[in-house]
């Protein structure tokens, strides 16, 4: 079922300044992966990408309906199939967003974060997680106490590494020094990217660059929205892309579809999908070490990895990109 050559086409990139190899490519499981999904078909995702080089299982203590079946649906599937693997595969999971009730249940305090990351590794049925993260910034907890926190998890061995996601710049660059102040680097940040979402390139890409951090992206695919299923407003009926942020903003619906299909044109001329060239358009700097992807099926998988056939991106096509997004 585990084939041989799972480690011959996927592009490991070094986290950060660490000794960290991350694939280019990880799988996420905020969707597709909970109580209420098929657990075969998490199933034989999960072996997918696992036998395509994705090694590395992101998560967070809320993931899956209800919060938290992703991390039991994962674990379960490490005891029925991988768990002879456990040194091969990275799994990150994350405390931050409302998980339980009452005044411990979310947020940044020590008291949340570290009971957090034990319920999360009962829910594995791990002993440490590779990646913790503090999922996103408290204002009203002192950012001290919250990296307090991951330096613990890391000290307690139930974390190899930590790491941040959604902090701004200015936070990014304080949690960065207190953490390095306590004897551990901060290895790496997750932001939101994605061609139709830059807010990264706002100062953040740069300091991560600065700081020797690595960065993992997520949202490349809008949700499904940079994939075959944005083409048109049919192919979106029903999509989970319809949740997508950038349909939320000023722009009519047609007006977003019709920047897709541009993209889409461009995609076709470098012989890619829409979705493969989204992935390859994260990944073309170094400034992002891995793009995290979402799947619903191997089939969304095989597609996803061929991305990395082809990263480059001729000045002329980087031209015609922006282009189409400043339009
Ligand atoms: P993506 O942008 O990766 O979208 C994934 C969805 O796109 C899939 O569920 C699927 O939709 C569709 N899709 C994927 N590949 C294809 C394809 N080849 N053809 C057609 N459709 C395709 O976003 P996600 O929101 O899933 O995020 C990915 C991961 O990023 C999460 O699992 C999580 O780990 C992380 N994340 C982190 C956040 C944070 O705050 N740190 C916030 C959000 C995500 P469908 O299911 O409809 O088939």
């Amino acid at each position: 079922m585990i084939s041989d050559d799972r480690y011959e086409k996927m592009i490991y990139r070094r986290c950060g300044n660490s000794g960290l190899l991350l694939p280019a490519i990880s799988l996420g499981l905020l969707k597709n992966f909970g109580k209420t999904n098929s657990y075969d078909n998490s199933k034989e995702v999960i072996i997918s990408a696992f036998n395509h080089g994705i090694n590395h299982f992101d998560l967070a203590n809320n993931y899956g309906n209800p919060p938290g079946s992703a991390e039991c649906t994962l674990g379960r599937i490490l005891r029925e199939e991988l768990i002879g693997y456990r040194d091969e595969l990275l799994i990150s999971t994350k405390a931050g967003y409302t998980m339980w009730k009452g005044p411990y249940g979310d947020w940044g305090s020590r008291k949340h974060l570290l009971s957090s990351l034990n319920q999360s590794l009962k829910r594995l049925g791990l002993d440490y997680v590779d990646i913790f993260y503090s999922h996103r910034r408290d204002p009203n907890t002192p950012l001290e106490e919250t990296m307090g926190a991951l330096a613990t998890a890391v000290h307690q061995g139930k974390a190899l590494y930590v790491g941040i996601s959604n902090y701004n710049a200015l936070d990014t660059k304080k949690a960065v020094t207190i953490l390095k102040n306590m004897g551990v680097p901060c290895l790496i940040h997750q932001p939101s990217y994605s061609l139709l979402n830059r807010r990264v390139e706002d100062g953040l890409i740069d300091l991560f660059k600065k700081e020797g951090m690595g960065a993992i992206a997520f949202g490349s695919l809008e949700q499904g929205l940079l994939t075959s299923k944005g083409l048109d407003e049919e192919t979106l009926k029903g999509a989970r892309a319809l949740d997508s942020e950038v349909l939320k903003g000023e722009e009519t619906l047609d007006e977003v579809l019709h920047k897709i299909q541009q993209l889409n044109e461009v995609a076709e001329h470098r012989g890619q999908t829409l979705a493969q060239m989204s992935i390859a358009w994260t990944l073309r700097e170094g400034g992002v070490t891995s793009t995290l992807i979402g799947a619903s099926s191997k089939e969304q998988i095989e597609e996803n990895v061929k991305a990395l056939d082809n990263l480059e991106f001729t000045e002329e096509e980087l031209t015609i990109i922006e282009r189409i997004l400043n339009k």
